[in-house]
Formats: structure tokens, C-alpha cells, sequence
């Protein structure tokens, strides 16, 4: 069939065959096509098909459980890697404090032994007293002592001289441990109304265990903000230094407010994540309190063993996660991105697949019903050029596929009187898409023979626009055989002329097409004269003869219009339209005579002479029926065998 079926869609031939296979009420159809719709194998193919859906989507699902878990360890591998970074930072950054702790501490002690022994004062007025200490902590801005009551007795600045600082944490701290401390760090403050710092303090007793102040150093937040700066490495990473309670002592870079705690409303913060691991080292994602950046860092308690301190210190060091991770988030973007491509792409695969199979599946079917040597298919275009035409159209019509391909279907093969009942039905069939119309018709072969065919037509719309394509059956020995059927049951065997019943539907159409047209009409009873004598000397088959030879007879005699039937028996009728009384007494009398004079000649070479005798009716009044009009003319036929046979008589002549 090659290109013929590749000019129509497939999927709409398909449509076209699943409604013929849904409405099989024409026989020629219901044998023709297997119902498959709810078999086995439809139930099977669905299975497969589920299967397939299913195996996909598991497939695609692995997948991205495959993927989810790579990227979750590559992640892990990053973050530790990181860890590792912020660790060794902070490792080195509270190494380098501790060192500052304990050269307070020294620095610390000794003062505190010259407090004790009441030396400190005296001392304190040599001019590089101070340079000493001061060469020792680089880190701190300066120094000073106070008796028990609170007063500034030495300081490294005079200006401190005379001070009070009995309220202060540095000074009220170390006197309230009683000692058991050897260090007691302060929480950020201003100090001295000079600058913002920590002081480190620490209790004075002397040789009679008698409370005699502190001693202490004050170390500037900015002095250890220089100090933090050395331990980043990128502009990106942040060093925090802050004390127990949360308060920032120094961070780089500045936040612009060192004193700010970072445990207010700090529940995501990496201070309170600290804090509530218990741990002295911890690592965590966070949202920062002071920049609002998300990162990463790690936090770190800084052990001053063995100097015992009020509180410790905490130190964090952080990245921003965006660029820890954020390397590894476009990559994982990307596979996500090529991750749902592949599952589309996997998806439309497994579409377009079934698809495809379904189209072959399609394609075989159409392959077969074109194929199929009794089942013609013709698709014809609106101006009826053929566009479709299988092998059997080409056995039904005798034109080959080339040569009926492009040719008008209405000039190719339909007698002229047909095509207009077939545009009719393209306009049909175009308005109602939805159902197949069943059509009949006849069509002409190339070799000019007449066939019936049965079609069923559809519309199928493609790119080129519709055409109508029709199924169709030949029927024509069907409708042959029904006609020789149907002249079997209205024809006489034997006279083959019409029967009883033929002959009386005959009658009655012609009696009311008379009574219609206002026209005369006579009727004939014919009865042959002593018939039982025949058959009993010459044997029922002469008989038979002789009523043949009758009939042939009476048909001689007879015009065109005129009906003869056998009624039973030896016994006619005849209805002769357009005649009266006078007229159908003449043909009836012409009959007779005919008979009368003529033999039948049998086999054995003898002859045979009968007679017949004859009632006549006319039509007169307008309301006798058929049956009425036969009774009348039975009524002459009887007054003619009384009078004696082979004689007509008309009825009314009749003696009563
Ligand atoms: P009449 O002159 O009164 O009409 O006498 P008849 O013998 O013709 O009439 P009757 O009705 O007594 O006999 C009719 C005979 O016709 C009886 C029957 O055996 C014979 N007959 C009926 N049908 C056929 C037929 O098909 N073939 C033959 N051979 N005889 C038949
Ligand atoms: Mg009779
Ligand atoms: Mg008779």
C-alpha cells in the first residue's frame, strides 16, 4: 500500500476502526472483524505498559537517591575539610591569648608581691618603673594598683592618681573570690573613662594574710582586635572573640559596636550553639547575630591552665558558607538541573517509546485491514480525487492502485445517476465526523460490470484537510441471490406466472390506481373444463402440461399491462387495467377460443384439448374491493361452468 497509507494519519485511521469495530450491527461488518477490546492480551498489554511506568519512575527515583547521597558526602568532605581550616585557626588564636594571660599573670604577680609589701607606692615613682612591664605586655595600655578601700595608689599614667574605682567588677571581683583565683577577667567596659577594654585583676593580700586591693592591666578591646586580625586569612573569614556571657570583646572584622552581647535573641547564633554543646570545641552551621550572613565556623573555649579565671574566654572562627559550600550548591544546581532533565528526558523517552509501539501496533492493524482481500478501502478528498485504494479496490474495480491514485472517484466508477446521492452523503458525512454512515451503492468496474457495494464512510482529518474513507463489502451476489429468493416466493413453479398472493398485491395496486386515476378495470376468473378427467387419463404430469400450455397460452393473448396469475389449481386470474365490461368480455372471449382451438401435445405424441370457462367482472361502483371485484367474477365463472362450459360470461348477465 506504501504511500497511499502513509498520506492519511495513522492514529486517525485507527479512531475510524475502533468505531466500526464498536457499531457492528451490519452483517457484512460482524463477521469481518474480531472483537479485542476486553481480551487477555489488551489486559496484558496494559500490565505491560503499568510496568513500564513503574520501572522508569523506580529507575529515575534510585537515581536521584544515588545523587542525594554523593552530594550529602561531598558535602560532608567539604565541611570537615573546613573544619580543619577554622580549627587550626582558632588553635593558634587562643595560644596566642593564652601567652598574653600569662604574661599578665607574671606581670600580675610581681606587682601584686610590691603591693603586698608596701613597696609598689615607693617604687612607682622611679621614672621607667612602668617601661618594664609595659615592654612585657605590648598588648596592654596601662597599669595600676588600688589599696582596700578603693583608691588609685600607683599607676603607670599619674593622671589615675587618686581615682576611686571601689564600684567597679575588677575591683569588687577579685575581692569577692577570696583568692581562690589567680586571674579575674572583667567583661568589656569603658575604663577609667578612657577606653573601651577587659581588665585583668587580681586580689593583694599581705605577709598578715590582710586584704590589701589589687593589682591590675587594662588591655584595650582595639590592642586585641589587632592581635585577632593576624589570625584571618580572607576577607570573608570572621575571628570573634567574646567572654562568658556573650559580650564581644574584639571580632574581625569590626561590627562597629564591640559591646554588644551575642547571646541576645541569639538562639541560631554560633556562641549560644556553643554554649549548649558543653564542649570545649564545637563546629556549626549559623546565622550570624551581627551580620545576618549565614556561615560556618568553628568555636573554641580557651583553656588558660593553669592559671585559674573567673570566666573563660570564647573564640570563633568563621567562614561564609556561601563560600565554603557555595562551590559545591552550583554544582549540586547543576546536577539537580541535569538530574531533571534526565528525568524528563527519560520520561518523554518512555512516552514517546509507547508511542512509537502503539503507532507500529496501529500501523500493523492498518496494514492488515488493508490488506484484508475482501475488505475494499477507498479514501476520496473533497473533490473527490482518490487518495487511498487497497489491494481489494483494486479487485473490486479493476483499476490497479496507479492507475485509480489521484483520479476523480465519481468520474472513475460511479454510474452518473449515483454521484449525486453520493455528494449528498459527502455532505453527510462532513457534518457528522463522529459517526460512520452506511452507505449502498452501485458501482462500475473497469470492465463495465455493475457491483453493489456496502460502505461505511468516515471523515478523517489530516494535514491536507479531510477526506472521507469508505470500507466497503461487495455485495453483490448477495443482493442477487435475496432477488432470486424473493421471485422464488412471488412466482408459480410450474406456469411461472405470478402466485395466489403475488397475483392479489398486484391486483390490489392496480384496483387503487384505477379507482385514482378514475380509470375502467375488468377482472378475469378462468377455470379449465373438466381438468379431473385429464389428470385421471392422461396422468398428473399431462396435467401439468396442459396448465403450462394454458398459461403460455393466456400470456399470448394478453397486452403488456395486463396481470396474469394463477389463483390454484386449474384456476386464473386475470386484471386488465383501462378495459369495460364490453372490452374484457372480447379478450376474454378471444382467450377461450384460443384455448378451445389449440392442443397440448405430450411427449408420447398425443394430443390433448380442453376448454376453459371464463367469469368476467368489472369495476363499477367505487368502493369494491379487490376481493369484492374476484368474488364477482368467481360468481360469473360459476354461472359459465352451469351453462354449460367453455363459454364467457360477464357478470350481471348472470342469472342470479
Ligand atoms: P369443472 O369443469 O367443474 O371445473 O371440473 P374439473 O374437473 O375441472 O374440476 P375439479 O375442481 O373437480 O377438479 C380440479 C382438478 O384439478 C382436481 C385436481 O386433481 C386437479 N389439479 C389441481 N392442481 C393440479 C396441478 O397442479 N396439476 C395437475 N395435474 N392437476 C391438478
Ligand atoms: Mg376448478
Ligand atoms: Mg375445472
Amino acid at each position: 500500500m506504501g504511500n497511499s497509507t502513509g498520506e492519511s494519519g495513522f492514529l486517525d485511521i485507527i479512531k475510524t476502526t475502533r468505531l466500526m469495530l464498536q457499531q457492528r450491527n451490519m452483517n457484512p461488518w460482524k463477521t469481518t472483524f474480531p472483537t479485542s477490546t476486553t481480551s487477555a492480551a489488551g489486559k496484558r498489554i496494559r500490565w505491560a505498559l503499568l510496568i513500564e511506568y513503574i520501572g522508569s519512575l523506580l529507575l529515575l527515583i534510585g537515581i536521584a537517591v544515588v545523587l542525594v547521597w554523593v552530594s550529602l558526602q561531598q558535602k560532608r568532605t567539604i565541611l570537615v575539610e573546613s573544619q580543619q581550616v577554622q580549627t587550626t585557626l582558632a588553635r593558634i588564636a587562643e595560644a596566642d591569648l593564652v601567652g598574653t594571660i600569662r604574661s599578665s599573670d607574671h606581670v600580675l604577680t610581681e606587682l601584686a608581691r610590691l603591693h603586698a609589701d608596701a613597696q609598689l607606692v615607693r617604687r612607682a615613682q622611679a621614672p621607667d618603673f612602668w617601661q618594664d612591664f609595659w615592654r612585657r605586655l605590648p598588648e596592654s595600655s596601662f597599669l595600676f594598683a588600688v589599696d582596700a578601700q578603693g583608691r588609685i595608689i600607683a599607676a603607670s599614667e599619674s593622671s589615675l592618681l587618686e581615682q576611686m574605682v571601689d564600684t567597679r567588677e575588677y575591683f569588687t571581683g577579685p575581692r569577692a573570690y577570696q583568692d581562690s583565683l589567680r586571674v579575674f577577667i572583667s567583661s568589656p567596659e569603658l575604663v577609667l573613662g578612657r577606653e573601651r577594654a577587659i581588665v585583668l585583676s587580681r586580689s593583694v593580700r599581705d605577709s598578715r594574710n590582710a586584704w590589701r586591693g589589687i593589682v591590675a592591666v587594662v588591655m584595650p578591646c582595639s590592642k586585641i582586635q589587632q592581635m585577632m586580625a593576624q589570625f584571618r586569612l580572607s576577607e570573608t573569614q570572621t575571628v570573634t572573640l567574646a567572654d562568658e556571657t556573650g559580650a564581644l570583646i574584639a571580632r574581625v572584622p569590626l561590627p562597629g559596636d564591640e559591646g554588644r552581647s551575642l547571646a541576645i535573641n541569639a538562639n541560631n547564633s554560633m556562641f549560644v550553639l556553643h554554649q549548649r554543646s558543653g564542649l570545649p570545641f564545637s563546629f556549626h552551621e549559623f546565622e550570624s547575630e551581627i551580620d545576618g550572613e549565614e556561615k560556618i565556623g568553628a568555636a573554641l573555649t580557651v583553656n588558660t591552665n593553669p592559671i585559674q579565671t573567673n570566666q573563660s574566654l570564647i573564640i570563633v572562627v568563621s567562614e561564609r558558607a556561601e563560600v565554603v559550600l557555595g562551590p559545591w550548591r552550583r554544582l549540586m544546581n547543576v546536577l539537580w538541573g541535569y538530574l531533571i532533565m534526565g528525568f524528563i528526558a527519560i520520561w518523554f523517552g518512555v512516552i514517546s517509546y509507547q508511542r512509537r509501539r502503539d503507532n507500529e501496533g496501529a500501523r500493523a492493524l492498518i496494514e492488515a485491514l488493508l490488506a484484508n482481500p475482501t475488505l475494499a478501502v477507498v479514501g476520496v478528498r473533497k473533490n473527490g480525487s482518490i487518495c487511498l485504494f487497497n489491494a481489494a479496490a483494486t479487485v473490486l474495480t479493476g483499476y490497479s492502485e496507479q492507475e485509480a491514485m489521484g483520479q476523480n472517484w465519481f468520474e472513475l466508477c460511479i454510474p452518473p445517476q449515483g454521484t449525486s446521492g453520493l455528494h449528498e452523503l459527502f455532505n453527510r458525512v462532513e457534518t457528522s465526523s463522529v459517526t460512520p454512515n452506511e452507505y449502498e451503492n452501485n458501482i462500475i468496474t473497469r470492465m463495465g460490470e455493475i457491483r453493489v457495494v456496502a460502505w461505511r464512510v468516515s471523515m478523517i482529518h489530516d494535514h491536507k484537510g479531510w477526506m472521507a474513507v469508505g470500507l466497503g463489502v461487495d455485495i453483490t451476489e448477495h443482493r442477487q441471490r435475496e432477488a432470486e429468493l424473493t421471485t422464488q416466493a412471488q412466482i408459480d413453479v410450474l406456469t411461472g406466472v405470478p402466485n395466489r398472493r403475488h397475483f392479489l398485491d398486484l391486483a390490489t395496486k392496480a384496483l387503487s390506481q384505477a379507482r385514482r386515476h378514475g380509470h375502467q378495470l375488468s377482472v378475469l376468473m378462468l377455470d379449465i373444463d373438466h381438468f379431473k378427467l385429464v389428470n385421471d387419463t392422461y396422468g398428473h404430469h399431462a396435467g401439468d402440461r396442459v396448465l403450462k400450455d394454458f398459461a403460455n397460452k393466456c400470456s399470448e393473448m394478453l397486452r403488456e399491462e395486463d396481470l396474469l396469475g394463477r389463483l390454484g389449481g386449474e384456476e386464473f386470474g386475470v386484471v386488465l387495467p383501462e378495459t369495460d365490461g364490453p372490452a374484457a368480455l372480447i379478450a376474454a372471449e378471444r382467450i377461450r377460443q384460443h384455448f378451445a382451438d389449440s392442443s397440448t401435445q405430450l411427449d408420447t405424441g398425443a394430443r390433448i384439448q380442453c376448454t376453459v370457462s371464463i367469469g368476467v367482472a368489472t369495476l363499477g361502483s367505487p368502493d369494491v374491493t379487490c376481493e369484492g371485484l374476484l368474488q364477482q367474477a368467481d360468481h360469473a365463472l360459476y354461472a359459465a361452468k352451469h351453462g354449460g362450459r367453455n363459454r364467457v360470461v360477464l357478470e350481471g348477465d348472470a342469472p342470479p
